[in-house]
């Protein structure tokens, strides 16, 4: 298949994830490990390691690199969109030594939700579940467990806890020394429980503009504290939902709906700006418009694509649900959220990720007591009953 291989993400943005001390060229990208020796050699160079000067060669070559092809070409072949098409790809940057602009950092995976599309390598949360209760099995595959991410990640987790603070002393060091970053990110698990988050504001706070990814499952006094600090600064909080109520309490599950909502006013009463990172999903799909109703006056949303979980990609949806929604949402089709979730929905889902999605809400919500009873019959009985 042709492809214009380009992606603009590889000449701006990285994450970086402290415990285990991987660099992602970009969020979606596969990772590598980070060099400590290498890195304490050679200040400013994070954004520049070897691996990242190829990927950015054979780009500009048009060739593909294995780390987008798993973040982003693979779903283009196979006719889904990718998040490399949100960006804008026009005008090339030519040179692999391009300032780095965007920086998100996942400084643990301390985490206190298990949200539906996440794993044990994301939240601690997850992998008490899979240790305590379990693999899931998916179409007779293994998946939370066993995929090679975890097996990676379970890998990384063994290293001592001084090697991790000599990295995040040199990641300090290379954050000061960053001066084209616009802006840094601070990702989890959930970054509000760990101590690290304040170490990167004491240092950067009013030289940096922060965003920080939380899914709001803190509690409220230590929610305060971060908002006592954060208040009046440039930092802005990227609230991870994507619907009300019992749905939202199922994809987030963890966090009540009455705290989250408590938790959205107490940011917007300190100050902060508030934008809503949606993961889009089949049953997100579900309870968007009411999740749109509620805070869409107010709020910027973005939409992110689901990837790896194939079994809960939004497409994955029984005609009369997608229906459903496109009727429902007409009068805001124009926007482009809704516009980008139409597009998600299009595709027919295959036979083996219908099952899955049956096979992983009957297991998923087993395991921590849920009735399913509030989603709508149809879905339940698409992917619950065998042809
Ligand atoms: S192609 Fe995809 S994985 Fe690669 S840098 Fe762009 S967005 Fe990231
Ligand atoms: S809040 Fe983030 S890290 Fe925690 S389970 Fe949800 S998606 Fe995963």
């Amino acid at each position: 298949m042709h492809m214009d291989y380009y992606c603009s993400a590889k000449f701006t943005d990285l994450m970086v994830h402290v415990q285990s001390r991987l660099l992602y060229n970009c969020c979606k990208a596969y990772p590598e490990r980070v060099d400590l020796d290498w890195l304490e050699d050679n200040p400013g160079k994070l954004f520049y390691t070897n691996t990242m000067l190829k990927d950015r060669a054979l780009m500009l070559d048009n060739k593909s690199c294995a780390s987008c092809h798993h973040g982003c070409y693979k779903y283009e072949q196979e006719g889904l969109p990718s998040t490399r098409q949100q960006y804008n790809n026009n005008e090339k940057i030519t040179d692999p030594h391009a300032p780095m602009k965007l920086i998100s950092i996942v400084l643990s995976t301390d985490c206190n939700l298990t949200c539906m599309y996440c794993s044990p390598e994301y939240s601690s949360a997850w992998q008490r579940d899979v240790n305590h209760k379990g693999d899931y099995i998916i179409n007779g595959t293994t998946v939370k467990q066993n995929n090679n991410w975890h097996i990676l990640w379970s890998k990384m987790k063994q290293k001592s806890r001084g090697v991790n603070s000599k990295f995040f002393g040199l990641l300090l060091r290379e954050l000061e020394l960053a001066r084209d970053v616009e802006s840094i990110s601070v990702l989890g698990g959930e970054p509000l429980l760990n101590n690290e988050l304040d170490q990167i504001l004491d240092r950067l706070l009013g030289v940096k503009k922060f965003s920080i990814d939380t899914g709001l499952g803190v509690n409220d006094k230590k929610l305060e504290k971060i908002l006592e600090k954060v208040k009046g600064k440039d930092v802005s909080f990227n609230i991870s939902a994507e619907a009300t109520g019992k749905i939202f309490e199922l994809i987030r599950y963890g966090v009540s709906w009455k705290d989250f909502d408590r938790r959205v006013k107490m940011i917007e009463q300190n100050g902060n700006e508030i934008t809503f990172a949606c993961t889009i999903s089949n049953l997100s799909v579900l309870g968007f418009k009411d999740f749109h109703r509620k805070y869409g006056e107010k709020y910027k949303f973005n939409i992110n694509l689901l990837s790896v979980t194939d079994y809960m990609m939004p497409h994955v949806l029984d005609d009369a649900s997608k229906k459903r929604f496109i009727e429902s949402t007409k009068d805001k089709s124009n926007l482009p959220e809704f516009v980008a979730i139409r597009k998600m929905i299009e595709k027919e889902p295959s036979a083996e990720d219908r099952i899955g999605a049956g096979q992983y809400l009957e297991q998923f919500s087993s395991r921590r007591s849920v009735d399913l009873g509030f989603l709508p019959s149809n879905f339940r009985e698409w992917c619950t009953t065998n042809p």
